[in-house]
């Protein structure tokens, strides 16, 4: 069972991936720390709807 989730910059609120979770290992939103190409930097991306 995998979700289709969005990951959002938690700064700049951009939503800058797609991509799929296991929601049985994250029942909650997920938190990682990628880059986004408006910050030009790494910063922490979460799951939004
Ligand atoms: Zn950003």
């Amino acid at each position: 069972m995998r979700t289709k989730i969005t990951l959002s910059c938690t700064e700049c609120k951009q939503r800058n991936y797609n991509t799929t979770k296991e929601k049985k290992n994250h029942p909650d939103r997920m938190e990682t720390k990628k880059y986004c190409p408006r910050c030009k930097r790494h910063t922490l991306h979460r799951e939004t709807k």
